[in-house]
């Protein structure tokens, strides 16, 4: 039986990603702090005889503090919610930095293969649209976001340099907005908040006049994609990012399919009609990205992989988790 570690396990994406793992046999250990994760995300599958939970903070651990050896592990630990980031901004930027260090360093010890979650954050606010993985891009060291863009960027750089340097089997996603069931009600993301307001006739908050856009994937998709990725051999990995240009394994994973802000609110109103919700209009927060949209010919290729899930299906999805989870319950 594999075994597999999975840093973020209680959050979206770790507790989604821990489901898979166990339904294909994996035995699974998931450590998290619980800042935005939740122990009711374990729910599923927290009896489980293969699941082991490890209430910790990875920038507290050391690799012994993990029984190996694991087979796989993936770096998700991070708050991913600009709101959840900026409230404890150092925090973040240790989390990246201490979190992936952890990981690298039980990969390396146990021969294991990483996934690191890296974001489309790397790119900041994109001067090349859709953004691609050749791009370096247009981050501010000094703002509010930067906690959280400049800790993924380091986190980038010690995965490069751990290939390098200790030949570790390491691979990297950047992951543009996922959304989805298990996305907490107080997340802060735009797919929560919209969809939470509507669900109890809130106003739904734009932020600026709503014309920034983002490119939506359900996460069904990325788990797909994440456990794609981590089936393919190094040598195959290394050749094929040599081929592209790539110093280091990198590719997006996300939906090219792209909508402004103020069109998710309306689509969101559109399946809700019951809803007395309206838009109202915020101020916009800094350094917030004007647009957003992945390239993902390189997962294309490489995985064989493309999203499947269209926006108003994953919507519907979400809207019914939330309304029985946190509305009629
Ligand atoms: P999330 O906030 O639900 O999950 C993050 C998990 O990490 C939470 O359970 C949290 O408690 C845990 N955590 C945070 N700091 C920790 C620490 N110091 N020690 C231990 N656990 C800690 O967010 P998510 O959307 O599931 O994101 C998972 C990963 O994917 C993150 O690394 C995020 O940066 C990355 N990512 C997500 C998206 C997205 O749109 N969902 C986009 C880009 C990147
Ligand atoms: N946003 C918004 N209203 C909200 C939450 C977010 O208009 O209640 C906007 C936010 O300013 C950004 C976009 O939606 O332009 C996506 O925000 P999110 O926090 O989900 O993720 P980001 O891509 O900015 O990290």
């Amino acid at each position: 039986m594999k075994k597999a570690l999975v840093t973020g396990g209680a959050g979206f994406l770790g507790s989604h990603l821990c489901e898979r793992l166990l339904g294909e046999g994996y035995e699974v250990v998931a450590v998290d702090n619980l800042y935005t994760g939740t122990r009711e995300n374990l729910t599923a599958f927290a009896a489980n005889p293969g699941f082991t939970f490890v209430e910790a903070d990875v920038t507290e651990l050391a690799p012994g503090d993990l029984t190996g050896p694991f087979d796989e592990v993936y770096a998700l630990a991070c708050p991913a919610s600009p709101a959840h980031y900026q409230a404890r901004p150092i925090f973040t930027t240790l989390t990246s930095i201490q979190g992936i260090l952890l990981c690298l360093d039980i990969a390396r010890r146990d021969g294991a293969r990483l996934l690191h979650a890296s974001t489309s954050e790397i790119y900041g606010d994109p001067l090349v649209h859709p953004q691609e993985e050749h791009n370096w891009g247009n981050v501010n060291t000094i703002g509010i976001r930067s906690c959280y863009d400049e800790g993924k960027r380091v986190a980038e750089t010690l995965v490069a340099d751990y290939i390098r340097v200790y030949d570790v089997d390491a691979r990297m996603v950047r992951i543009f907005n996922t959304y989805g069931p298990k996305m907490h009600p107080q997340d802060g993301r735009v797919i929560s908040n919209f969809v939470m307001q509507a669900l109890r006739n809130e106003d739904i908050t734009i932020y600026g006049d709503g014309s920034q856009t983002r490119s939506f994937q359900y996460f069904e998709d990325l788990i797909t994609a994440f456990r794609k990725y981590m089936a393919v051999e190094k040598s195959v990995i290394r050749s094929f990012f040599t081929a592209h240009g790539l110093g280091a394994p990198v590719i997006n994973t996300g939906n090219p399919g792209e909508y402004t802000i103020r069109a998710l609110a309306e689509k969101t109103l559109e399946l809700l009609p019951e809803s007395t919700s309206k838009l109202v209009f915020k101020p916009l927060p800094g350094d917030d990205p004007k647009k957003r949209k992945p390239d993902i010919t390189l997962a294309k290729e490489l995985l064989d992989w493309e999203p499947k899930v269209p926006l108003a299906e994953g919507l519907v999805k979400t809207i019914a988790y939330c309304r029985d989870r946190h509305i009629n319950r």
